[in-house]
């Protein structure tokens, strides 16, 4: 299995090298060269636990690891999930399921991907020997995962840039009181952009970057991807037979990584009806899939902020089957998109994905809806999800992206419920230990070789 990139212009990478390098060198996005077919293998795979599933699923896209130790990779990454099904699918009514995503280390989906990334690194600094510096800048979510993937790894550190007063206070803490000495939770002054622009000129210093063997926390990993893909075949074989025929996945989504994995899922064989892309009010997602016309708007803080995006980073993905895996036009599509000009695109044939926004008021109201209707507790980007539901012959699977406890001050507003989990609340009792540094990039470099 070879990874390509969507721009074309870089030649074939194994696995490995496609993990390793993380966005490719013509600045595209890596995807598998080819999808296989994954209709035949699902009935041997309806029994397997989630760990098994995800070994499987990953032979066919890595065979350079072996079956066995994919085995022992997916065992550990696992090993920290709260629940022993990994991903539980929770019924709600006849036709709305809820698929748990938030029983990892830091109770959101996003360390589904990143405990197996941080194994990956762990393997590649086994393997050749050189010690392994991750940088990163996040708004919250993102971060945390990554600080938890490779917390006490050997040969790794890893360095997390946020905007200081400007992530949730329970993020930071996720951040700040792991206590490893691997970890370095840096605030600086200013925006998340200002924290991001610094990382991408780091990134710029190629000197540097190979000096400090550096590698990037984003949302582009392909390895991210195809660790999400593994938890839409889980649910789909988990649905009671009669409901596997029509079924809607609805995806809460910022950067499209999550949703673009079950897209790629049911490119691969796993017969899905379609995807809902939910999104909150910052919409641009929603206003390309209903008009066929992609620009950036204004960037609003929300309710749920790791929702809160100007541009869609895994979009790319998707642009390049939409426009026929032609990268010559994907390089033009996105030229566009980078000065600033909106794009537009013929969706007349796209009939898989549908989409909504929600906005702060309505993720308030549809909290207390559904609290009062089922008893469920639904976090913010979680909420979104809850609006134009599907036709009645559908079911839906609902992604549930975090835990409620983590936006503590929204579920409170919306139901006067204290959401609390144990592992947030043993947070609070430990000390904050962060690295303030100035927002510069010689300032950051400088504490990175000191
Ligand atoms: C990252 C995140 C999202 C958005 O996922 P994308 O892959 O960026 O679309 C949604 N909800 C939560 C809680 C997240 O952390």
């Amino acid at each position: 299995m070879q990874y390509i990139s969507t721009r074309g212009q870089t030649e074939p990478h194994t696995f490995s090298a496609a993990v390793e390098a993380g966005l490719a060198p013509d600045q595209g996005l890596f995807l598998p060269s080819a999808l296989p077919d994954i209709s035949q293998k699902l009935s041997q795979w309806a029994n397997l636990s989630y760990p098994e599933l995800a070994a499987e699923f990953f032979q066919m896209f890595a065979p350079e690891i072996s079956p066995d130790e994919w085995r022992k990779l997916t065992a550990a990454a696992y090993s920290k999930f709260d629940d022993p099904l990994v991903a539980p699918l929770k019924k709600l009514s006849n036709r709305t399921f809820v698929l748990e995503l938030f029983h990892g280390p830091t109770l959101a989906f996003k360390d589904f991907a990143l405990q197996l990334l941080g194994l990956l690194y762990k393997r590649q600094v086994e393997h050749s020997g050189k010690k392994l510096t991750v940088l990163g800048a996040t708004s919250g979510d993102t971060g945390s995962a990554a600080i938890h993937g490779c917390l006490g790894q050997d040969g790794i550190r890893i360095f997390i840039l946020y905007p200081a007063g400007r992530v949730a206070p329970l993020q930071e803490r996720q951040m700040a009181c792991t206590g490893a000495a691997n970890v370095y939770a840096i605030p600086v002054p200013g925006v998340f952009d200002d924290a991001q622009r610094i990382v991408k000129d780091i990134f710029g210093d190629t000197k540097f970057a190979s000096q400090t063997n550096l590698s990037a926390v984003n949302s582009i990993n392909i390895a991210r991807v195809l660790a999400q893909c593994v938890y839409y075949i889980w649910a789909w074989l988990r649905l009671p037979e009669a409901a596997r025929d029509k079924v809607e996945f609805v995806v809460p989504t910022g950067n499209f990584g999550n949703v673009l994995a079950g897209w790629l899922a049911r490119r691969m064989g796993l017969p899905v009806s379609g995807f809902r892309v939910a999104t909150n009010h910052n919409d641009i997602l929603h206003r390309f899939f209903s008009t066929g016309t992609y620009s950036a708007g204004v960037l609003r803080p929300s309710h749920a902020p790791s929702m809160d995006i100007q541009a869609a980073s895994n979009f790319e993905r998707y642009l390049y089957y939409l426009v026929g895996e032609n990268p010559a036009r994907v390089r033009d599509l996105m030229a566009e998109i980078k000065a600033g000009r909106s794009v537009s695109l013929d969706l007349s044939r796209e009939t898989v994905f549908r989409s909504s926004a929600m906005d702060n008021h309505g993720i308030e109201e549809t909290i207390s809806r559904v609290y009062h209707d089922t008893g469920y507790v639904l976090d913010p980007h979680t909420a979104t999800a809850f609006s134009s539901m599907a036709p009645s012959d559908t079911t839906s699977v609902v992604l549930s992206t975090a835990h409620p406890a983590k936006f503590p001050d929204v579920i409170y507003k919306a139901i006067g419920l204290e959401a609390t989990h144990p592992s947030l609340e043993a947070l609070k009792a430990l000390p904050l230990q962060t690295y303030p540094q100035e927002a510069s990039v010689e300032a950051i470099k400088a504490f990175i070789t000191r």
